[in-house]
């Protein structure tokens, strides 16, 4: 995308995989993301080695966070990105279970979303510190249109960001 054209909307995407090789996979999917002409990257954070939760018989997690200026509407960017994750080899196996590639909408502007398929913001954002430790280096300051706090707000009450290390 051409960024002196159209402003676009401002999407927070949520990535993360657990099966082969995780860091290829994540950056993969950033660059499908990236290239198709109606997203532009505007900042990526650091790598994170995160524990799963809810159903922790399974490996560790790699997770990051993107922020893109898009030019797709919230559901069309959701389509695209099943898209990506169908390419890359993602099966669907349960709620919580192991994934080549997940890709979940955080926010969407600052806009409220609840139907069928989609909700945002990502209802799980404030209970995630895999989500909320990469999303404040990159959106700190970021006010949760529901919860009307920061991310680090978010994050101070999270508490300590157990279970995921940097990389
Ligand atoms: P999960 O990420 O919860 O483990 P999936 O990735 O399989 O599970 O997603 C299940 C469904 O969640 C998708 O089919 C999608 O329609 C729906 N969904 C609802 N809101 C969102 C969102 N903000 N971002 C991505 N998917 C969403
Ligand atoms: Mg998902």
């Amino acid at each position: 995308m051409d960024p002196t054209l159209t402003r676009g909307s401002i999407a927070f995407i949520g990535i993360g995989s657990n099966v082969g090789d995780k860091i290829k996979n994540c950056r993969q999917a950033i660059a499908e993301i990236s290239q198709l002409r109606q997203n532009r990257l505007i900042s990526q954070s650091s790598l994170y080695k995160t524990e799963p939760i809810g159903y922790t018989q399974q490996d560790w997690f790699i997770n990051c966070v993107i922020e893109i200026e898009t030019t797709f509407t919230a559901y069309e960017l959701l389509h695209v990105l099943e898209d990506i994750e169908i390419s890359m080899g993602r099966k669907r196996t349960f709620k919580w279970g192991p994934r080549i590639i997940d890709l979940d909408i955080l926010f969407f502007n600052d806009e409220t979303i609840q139907c069928e398929g989609l909700t945002v913001p990502h209802p799980e954002v404030q209970r995630r510190a895999f989500v909320l430790a990469p999303l404040c280096e990159i959106a700190a300051d970021y006010t949760h249109p529901l919860l009307k706090k920061s991310i680090s707000q978010l994050m101070a009450q999270l508490g300590d960001g157990g279970g995921i290390e940097k990389l």
